[in-house]
């Protein structure tokens, strides 16, 4: 069968959350993509990553580049199906449509499934249901969200890009999510160039470290100590918990039913209740405890961890606002919580190759 070769969809620069809507040919080495004013450019089959369209009726998102790159959104699923025609063994990486059929079956049940859930909004309203509404969130409906989310938080602010902040920052980061198996997000780190002492997750695995947070941290440990406090909370959805808790019945309804127009707008209402609302005590408790045992599972000291807290509950920065305090404070039960977890033995953790230099690293930006 001849799939056409041109399709519409919306591309994303990856610096605004604006679309720009395009005109795609599909061609036998890659997508054309044809913008508004009649400019063009091709992505090749190789440099592009699928990341959503694998279930039935899905939108197609396909990303190219590192980090928050950029990314094309095609509503109709049947693209792939052309893709394939005609890009032959370049685009045999892309997911095929035809072994979708069981898929579909599990996407009917799902939706089936959710029907309770929506009369159940209705009747008991959003926060008494925010734990069965989040776990029927389809993960690739999080993961676009948190993208826009990153976008919200880091928008007006500079960015930190040098090599070896950089560098660092992303060893510590790989060494923890390389212990976890499965891994469902992919984890990446922005740092943003603000004095405010702060970190936190958005969903689907982008979390933002400000400047005045790493400056505080004494070694390599001490970060991956945050790192890991936060990446529990993305892995134990304590994220998209929490804005489901404190959004609107319409997010809540796009987001059980996988529809990801203005998702924009949502991001925004997101971006804002991550800021300014604290996770439940008993939230910190597990994010702290599995995170503890993640910095073990990666072979990292986390005394790094008990530290950091320690001293954030006494030191006032030099500059910055102490943000980071108020959703997590270091309070005599956190710190003594913590301390009964380090193992009574001496064992030997791993030492990162930056960890002499890290005074340095830690208070280089640009
Ligand atoms: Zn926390």
């Amino acid at each position: 069968m001849a799939y056409p070769t041109e399709w519409k969809g919306s591309y994303y620069d990856g610096q605004s959350v604006v679309p720009q809507f395009v005109t795609i040919t599909v061609t036998d080495i890659g997508l054309t993509l044809h913008f508004a004013d009649y400019t063009n450019t091709t992505w090749n089959y190789h440099e592009l990553r699928q990341t959503q369209g694998r279930y039935s009726g899905e939108e197609v998102r396909f990303e190219r580049g590192t980090g928050i790159g950029e990314t094309l959104v095609i509503p109709s699923p049947k693209i792939l199906l052309a893709i394939h025609e005609h890009g032959g063994p370049h685009a045999n990486h892309f997911h095929h449509p035809r072994t979708r059929h069981t898929r579909v079956y599990w996407t009917v049940l799902a939706a089936l499934a959710s029907i309770p859930i929506v009369y159940g909004i209705f009747t008991w309203g959003i926060p008494s249901l925010a734990r069965p509404i989040t776990a029927a969130i389809p993960l690739s409906w999080e993961i676009q969200l948190g993208q826009f989310v990153q976008q919200e938080v880091t928008a007006g602010n500079p960015v930190c890009n040098n090599p070896k902040l950089i560098h660092a920052v992303e060893s510590i980061l790989t060494a923890l999510t390389s212990s976890i198996d499965p891994l469902p997000y992919q984890f990446q780190v922005t740092v943003v160039d603000s004095p405010v002492v702060n970190a936190m997750a958005a969903p689907g695995g982008y979390v933002v470290v400000f400047r005045g947070l790493l400056q505080d941290t004494a070694s390599p440990e001490e970060l991956a100590g945050v790192l890991a406090h936060e990446i529990q909370h993305v892995l134990l959805r304590h994220t998209m918990h929490l804005i489901v808790r404190h959004v609107s019945m319409a997010f809540v309804i796009a987001a059980l039913s996988g529809d990801a127009s203005g998702m924009v707008a949502y991001a925004l209402q997101a971006a804002q209740t991550l800021q300014t609302l604290s996770y439940s005590r008993d939230a910190e408790d597990q994010a702290d405890e599995q995170g503890f045992r993640l910095l073990q599972r990666s072979g990292i000291n986390p005394d790094g961890m008990v530290t950091f807290f320690a001293k954030l509950g006494e030191e006032q920065p030099a500059n910055g606002v102490l943000r980071y305090l108020s959703t997590h404070p270091a309070t005599e039960d956190r710190l003594t919580h913590l301390k009964a977890l380090i193992p009574p033995d001496s064992r030997t953790y791993r030492a990162f190759p930056f960890q002499g230099e890290w005074s340095d690293i830690n208070t280089s930006c640009k």
